[in-house]
């Protein structure tokens, strides 16, 4: 499978769990909005969180038992939507967090959904294709009962992709009847959206250019260095490449590379296609994470994991723009260093959003049944992410505050009306 699982940092100096860590920008915005606390402890509080067991017969015969998890955080706006990922260090406290940024995210950029997140502790660089799939249909039998197109419908995170979405509807399918809508970012062929695939990496490099528009300023001849190579990275160092930008320096769980002058992103591509890293490449200098961190770069993308800009590395960074594809790459003692220091911080529930909004539009296709092209999709998708960022662009100006402040405002804001609307 085409899995990209990028590597991350440790802090010594870590506050937080990362659901705290949400909760923490969470409660500074709710303070600016006046939410009383009833509101803030709904809003805060996970739905419902299903963890089950996943016993798995492996290639040798011999059984082994995973634990998954599937948290359901808000769904005042709709279904619940998120991702499920697989990778070693996913726990309860991970999803959680991951669970409400979905919340915020879909509410930010518009969609009518809530927030939710599913994963399973394993390492499936280390799995075979069957081992997988037998994974993916065990874990999807143990949570089917709280999916459903109206009801939840997962989407693909780290470490998992198309293929795997397919194994979950078809065994979602196989008791229910067929139900396409119940999971998004399918393989076209059974049902999936065309543009699903680079819409994350679109919609970041939307999100930037609506930044640089708004300065006057484009994307062009602006240099960038990205961590992580997998779907987001890959796809957002092609388009920044394809744009005129230059991409100075990428790397992945297994090492990186740098050329001042701008790495042939095509060339680096065809390497990573044959060797499953970018470390190696020939057409540059060897590069680590650390020190991508403290590039002189125009604009930073962590495309990987969590908590890679901590309060050990934020006073390193030179580059004025942090875009943040992964989602919570910035812990938050860290974002006050960033803040301190003038940093600009395009923040992950705003420049990460492609990937649900494109998600949305395969959901409506598949409740329609009628599909759209390419152009379409990417069309619609532009237009959700511009607006998304000047509905927050404009706020951070009018409320003097950062961009993850204003972010947080209008995403709770949002909720926070379902919520009172619906009510209890
Ligand atoms: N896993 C992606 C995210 O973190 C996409 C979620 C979705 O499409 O539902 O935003």
């Amino acid at each position: 499978m085409s899995t990209r699982v990028t590597g991350r940092h440790t802090s010594t100096s870590r506050r937080f769990n990362a659901f705290e860590a949400v909760n923490a920008m969470f409660d500074r915005a709710a303070d600016r909005l006046n939410m009383p606390d009833w509101l803030r402890e709904i809003l805060k509080t996970p739905f419902r969180e299903v963890t089950v067991s996943v016993p798995v017969r492996m290639d040798s015969g011999k059984i082994h038992v995973y634990t998954g998890y599937r948290i359901q955080h808000n769904g005042a706006r709709g279904p619940w939507k998120g991702g499920i990922r697989y990778h070693p260090e996913v726990d309860k406290d991970e999803v959680r967090a991951l669970a409400s940024l979905m919340t915020w995210k879909t509410a930010l950029i518009d969609v009518p959904f809530g927030g939710a997140k599913g994963g399973v502790a394993c390492d499936p660089m280390n799995m075979s294709m069957l081992e997988l799939e037998r994974l993916t249909r065990k874990f999807t039998a143990r949570i089917a009962i709280v999916l459903g197109p109206q009801r939840d419908v997962p989407a693909p995170d780290m470490g998992t992709d198309g293929q795997v979405m397919a194994w979950l509807m078809d065994e979602y399918s196989s008791r229910r009847g067929y139900s396409p809508g119940v999971v998004t970012g399918k393989p076209v062929n059974v049902g999936g959206s065309r543009g699903r695939v680079t819409a994350t990496a679109m919609g970041v490099l939307a999100a930037t250019e609506a930044y640089y528009a708004a300065h006057n300023q484009t994307l062009a001849g602006k240099t960038c260095a990205i961590q992580g190579f997998g779907n987001v990275g890959s796809f957002t160092a092609k388009f920044w490449h394809e744009k005129g930008g230059k991409v100075v320096a990428v790397t992945d769980v297994k090492g990186g590379v740098y050329n001042k002058k701008g790495l042939d992103v095509p060339a680096l591509w065809t390497y990573f296609n044959e060797k499953r890293t970018v470390a190696g490449f020939p057409g540059g200098e060897v590069m680590n994470n650390q020190d991508l961190f403290a590039l002189d770069v125009d604009c930073l993308i962590p495309a990987a994991l969590g908590d890679v800009i901590t309060p050990n590395n934020a006073g390193t960074i030179k580059a004025p723009l942090i875009v943040e594809a992964a989602n919570h790459p910035t812990m938050p003692e860290a974002d006050e260093i960033l803040h301190e220091k003038g940093i600009v911080v395009i923040p992950d529930i705003l420049a990460n959003a492609g990937g649900v909004t494109v998600s949305y539009f395969e959901w409506s296709q598949n409740l329609t049944q009628f599909y759209w092209d390419e152009e379409q999709v990417n069309k619609e998708l532009d237009r959700k992410m511009r607006k998304g960022f000047h509905d927050v662009y404009e706020l951070a100006k009018k409320e003097k505050t950062t961009m993850r402040t204003a972010a947080f405002m209008v995403a709770l804001q949002r909720v926070g009306d379902a919520e009172t609307q619906r009510g209890n």
